[in-house]
């Protein structure tokens, strides 16, 4: 069993129904030492990515605060060579952002070919933050799931391959974590009363991202549920994902790059012979 929950697409998503303190019985250490293994196998396959230049990979990451998203970051960076991968984070929209379609910072974000784009925040906050805050008329971000599949769908055809994961923590766990930035002095530059007065919205929260992923999770552009209340276990189970869907296209990349080497050489070849006659 994958350790986080993949959506299907067109099933409703329930998250009281996910455990977010989940670990499969295993403890940090090992955990930590599965993560190590995936990750080697994760850095192969996002360098036969890059050399291949067939395909690019867009990770999106969202959850409430604290759930862990720049660190989920920090993680995937000791995976994939940073030379090839771009992150980027979505805050409120500036001025010109916001007299502009709710894509279109996104869209100038998306991977090159052969790149890899990690988001930290997405177009997803436009139907949710946006939602539970009554940012916009409800016909407006209701509309936007339309945009929003077709928009994934566009960059699916244009070889992306888009994952994307909401970090499932429970309300108490986001407590404690919000606490020890009050206790810890070298974790305060992190305090916001902005957090505890949204986690006020808990609920209305849980429902839009509920609601978002039930109607934009799609078999090219799945939603998992990742739990993550231990931190170990949140990098594993991202980890994981990410080489469960680049692993089926290894040989092709493997293949294609042989077929390059190979006219790579026979020209060298040639090059040389002239050089030889000279
Ligand atoms: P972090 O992502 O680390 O929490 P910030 O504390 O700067 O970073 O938070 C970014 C804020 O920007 C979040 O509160 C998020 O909801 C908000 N935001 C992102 N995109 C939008 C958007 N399209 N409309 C309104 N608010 C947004």
């Amino acid at each position: 069993m994958p350790y986080a929950t993949r959506i299907k697409p067109g099933s409703k998503v329930d998250l009281s129904e996910i455990d977010p303190g989940y670990h499969d019985g295993m403890q940090k250490e090992l955990a930590e030492q599965k993560t190590l293994e995936l990750g080697k196998q994760l850095s192969e396959l996002q360098e036969l990515m890059y050399a291949s230049g067939q395909k690019s990979l867009l990770v999106v990451l969202q959850g409430m605060d604290t759930s862990g998203k720049d660190g989920s970051i920090k993680s995937l960076l000791h995976y994939i060579n940073a030379l090839s991968c771009r992150v980027t984070p979505f805050k409120v929209p500036s001025e010109i952002e916001a007299a502009h379609d709710f894509l279109w910072r996104v869209h100038a974000e998306a991977p090159r070919l052969g790149w890899t784009s990690i988001f930290n925040r997405s177009h997803y906050e436009d139907v949710i933050v946006v939602r539970v805050h009554d940012l916009v008329p409800k016909k407006v971000w209701k509309s936007r799931f339309i945009h929003i599949c077709q928009f994934e769908e566009l960059l699916h055809d244009a070889n992306t391959i888009v994952l994307k994961f909401f970090l499932h923590v429970s309300k108490e766990e986001q407590a404690e974590r919000l606490m020890a930035r009050e206790e810890d002095p070298d974790k305060s530059f992190k305090l916001s009363v902005g957090d505890w007065k949204e986690r006020e919205l808990w609920g209305d929260y849980q429902e839009a991202y509920q609601d978002a992923m039930s109607k934009s999770s799609a078999s090219h552009a799945p939603w998992f549920v990742v739990p993550a209340n231990h931190k170990w276990f949140r990098d594993l189970a991202i980890v994981e994902a990410l080489v469960d869907t680049l692993k089926p296209y290894k040989d092709e990349w493997k293949d294609s790059l042989k077929e390059r080497g190979v006219k790579e050489r026979a020209e060298l070849q040639a090059f040389r012979a002239t050089q030889k006659k000279k």
